[in-house]
C-alpha cells in the first residue's frame, strides 16, 4: 500500500442513471480511489488541527483569549519554543487524571446497567446490538465529580486548573487510538465484509477503514463519540463555573446560561441515544483520526471554548439579552429535538405517525442494497422536513450561536464553535445529499423538488 495516492480510477466511482438504481454505492465521507487533492487535504487536516488545537488552548491560557497577540508575537520574532514550557509535574499529574478519567469511563460503559439498543443494518448486513446505558453513565459521573469535590478528593476547579496538561493528554490518547484503530482494522477487524480502504495509507488513517470496531461488547464508536468526550464537555463548564466562583465569589449569569444551555444538549443527547445510533456518526462514518482524535482531542477542547473564556472575560447579560439568547436556544432545542424525533418516528413507524394530528405525507423511495436487493424506503416531506432538508441542522447551529452569544462581542475565539459547526454541518449537507442522491436517485430529486430548501427556506 503505498502513502501516496496511486492513478486514479474514474471508472470506479459511482455511476448512476436515474431511472435505474445504483450501480455503485460511494461510501458515505470517504473514497475508495482518493484523488491528489483528497490527499493534500487529509495531510493538511492532520497538521493543521493539532496546531489549532493547541494554538486555540495557547490564545486562551497566554493571551487572555486573543487569538492574533500569540501570532503577532511570532511575526515579531517570539522562539516557538517559549510559547509553551511543560510543567512536568503538573504534566504527570495530568496524565495520571486523564488515565483515571478514561478507565473510569471504559467500566462505565462496560458495567453500568442500560436497554439494549440496534443500529441500522450496515451494509455487509450486520444489525449491531448496543448497550445504550449513556444517560446512566453521565448522572453516574456527575454525581461521582460531584462527591468527589464535595469529599475534597479533587478540586471542582481541577479541569480548569489542568487544562493545558489535559489537552496535551487528549492529543496524545487521539493519536494513539487512532493509530490503534488502523492497525486493529489491518489485523483484527471486528467485520472485515464493512471495511473500506483506499489507495492510500494516510487517507485510510485519517478517515478510518472499519465501521464498527469492537473488543468484545465494547464499542470504539460509541464510546468515543458519545461519551468520553461529550461527558467531559459538561464537566469542562462544571470546573470552570467553579474556578470563576474562586475568583469572583459570584457566578455570572452569562456562565450559569451557558451551562445550563450545554448541559441540556448533553443530556437530551443522552436521553436520546437510541436515536443516535441510527444517525450519520454511527451508520455511516468509519473510525479514524477524524472520530479518534475528533472525539478524543478536538471537541472537549473546541466545543468547549466559552467556559474558559468567561472566567478569565466575566460577563454580566441584561435582562434584554438573557431573554434573546434564552429564546434562540429554546426555539433551536425544540426545533432540533422535534425535527430529529419527527424522522425517527417517522421510520420507526414505516410512515404511520402522526405529527400534531396530521398524516404525514411522503415519497416511496426504492433503492438498491450492496446485495443486490432492491429496498422501499420513505423520504418524509412534511414537519420539519417539508420546510427544509435539513431543519435539525439549523436549529443545532441556532443553539451553537446562542452558547457563543452569552461572551459578548469583544472576542473571536468564543465564536469558533459556532464557526466550526457551520463548516461541519453545511459540507455534511452536500454530503448527505450526494450519498441520497446516489442511493434514491429520482425519488430524491423528487424530493428536492418539493422541499427546495436545503437549510432556511427561501434563502438556502
Ligand atoms: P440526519 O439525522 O439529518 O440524517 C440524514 C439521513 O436521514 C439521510 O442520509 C437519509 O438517510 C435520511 N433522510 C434524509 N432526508 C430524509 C427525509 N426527508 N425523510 C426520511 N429520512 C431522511 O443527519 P445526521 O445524522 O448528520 O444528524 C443528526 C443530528 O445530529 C442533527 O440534528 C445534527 O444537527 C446533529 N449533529 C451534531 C453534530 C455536532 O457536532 N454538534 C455533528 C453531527 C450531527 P437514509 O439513507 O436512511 O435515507
Amino acid at each position: 500500500m503505498a502513502i501516496f495516492p496511486s492513478v486514479i480510477d474514474n471508472q470506479t466511482f459511482a455511476k448512476r442513471d436515474d431511472t435505474q438504481n445504483v450501480k455503485k454505492l460511494p461510501t458515505w465521507g470517504r473514497n475508495n480511489y482518493v484523488t491528489f487533492l483528497n490527499w493534500i487535504a487529509v495531510v493538511s487536516l492532520l497538521f493543521l488541527t493539532p496546531l489549532l488545537q493547541f494554538y486555540f488552548v495557547f490564545s486562551m491560557q497566554e493571551a487572555d483569549g486573543s487569538l492574533t497577540q500569540p501570532l503577532l508575537d511570532f511575526l515579531k520574532g517570539r522562539p516557538l519554543a517559549s510559547y509553551w514550557i511543560p510543567n512536568t509535574t503538573k504534566l504527570i499529574k495530568a496524565a495520571k487524571l486523564y488515565t483515571f478519567w478514561t478507565v473510569f469511563q471504559i467500566l462505565c460503559a462496560l458495567f453500568v446497567p442500560g436497554r439494549t439498543g440496534f443500529g441500522q443494518v450496515t451494509p455487509a448486513g450486520h444489525k449491531l446490538k448496543y448497550k445504550v446505558n449513556g444517560l446512566n453513565c453521565y448522572l453516574l459521573t456527575l454525581l461521582v465529580f460531584f462527591a468527589g469535590s464535595y469529599f475534597n478528593f479533587w478540586a471542582p476547579t481541577i479541569i480548569y486548573d489542568y487544562w493545558i496538561e489535559l489537552s496535551v493528554c487528549m492529543q496524545v490518547h487521539g493519536f494513539l487510538l487512532a493509530l490503534f484503530a488502523y492497525l486493529k482494522a489491518k489485523y483484527y477487524s471486528s467485520h472485515p465484509e464493512d471495511n473500506k480502504i483506499s489507495n492510500s495509507v494516510l487517507y485510510d488513517f485519517f478517515l478510518g477503514v472499519e465501521l464498527n470496531p469492537r473488543i468484545g461488547d465494547f464499542d470504539f464508536k460509541l464510546f468515543y463519540n458519545g461519551r468520553i468526550g461529550i461527558i467531559l464537555w459538561t464537566l469542562v463548564n462544571l470546573s470552570c463555573a467553579a474556578r470563576q466562583y474562586q475568583l469572583y465569589g459570584a457566578l455570572t449569569n452569562s456562565m450559569v446560561l451557558l451551562n445550563i444551555g450545554q448541559a441540556v444538549y448533553v443530556a437530551d443527547f443522552f436521553f436520546h441515544e437510541d436515536w443516535y445510533l441510527r444517525t450519520i456518526d454511527i451508520c455511516h462514518d468509519h473510525f479514524g483520526y477524524y472520530l479518534a482524535w475528533g472525539d478524543t482531542a478536538w471537541l472537549p477542547i473546541m466545543y468547549a471554548l466559552q467556559a474558559p473564556f468567561l472566567v478569565r472575560h466575566p460577563r454580566v447579560l441584561s435582562t434584554v439579552e438573557c431573554f434573546l439568547i434564552s429564546l434562540l436556544f429554546s426555539l433551536g432545542y425544540l426545533i432540533f429535538r422535534s425535527a430529529n424525533n419527527q424522522k425517527d418516528k417517522f421510520r420507526a413507524t414505516e410512515g404511520k405517525a402522526f405529527f400534531f394530528n396530521q398524516k404525514p405525507t411522503f415519497i416511496n423511495a426504492n433503492y438498491v442494497t450492496a446485495d443486490g436487493k432492491q429496498r422501499e424506503s420513505k423520504l418524509l416531506t412534511s414537519g420539519w422536513w417539508g420546510l427544509a432538508r435539513h431543519f435539525n441542522y439549523t436549529a443545532d447551529l441556532m443553539m451553537s450561536l446562542s452558547f457563543c452569544l452569552v461572551c459578548g462581542f469583544d472576542y473571536v475565539l468564543p465564536y469558533f464553535y459556532f464557526l466550526q459547526l457551520t463548516i461541519l454541518l453545511v459540507s455534511r449537507v452536500f454530503r448527505d445529499e450526494a450519498k441520497c442522491l446516489s442511493k434514491y436517485g429520482v425519488y430524491w430529486r423528487k424530493y428536492c423538488a418539493k422541499v427546495k430548501w436545503r437549510l432556511i427556506p427561501k434563502i438556502f
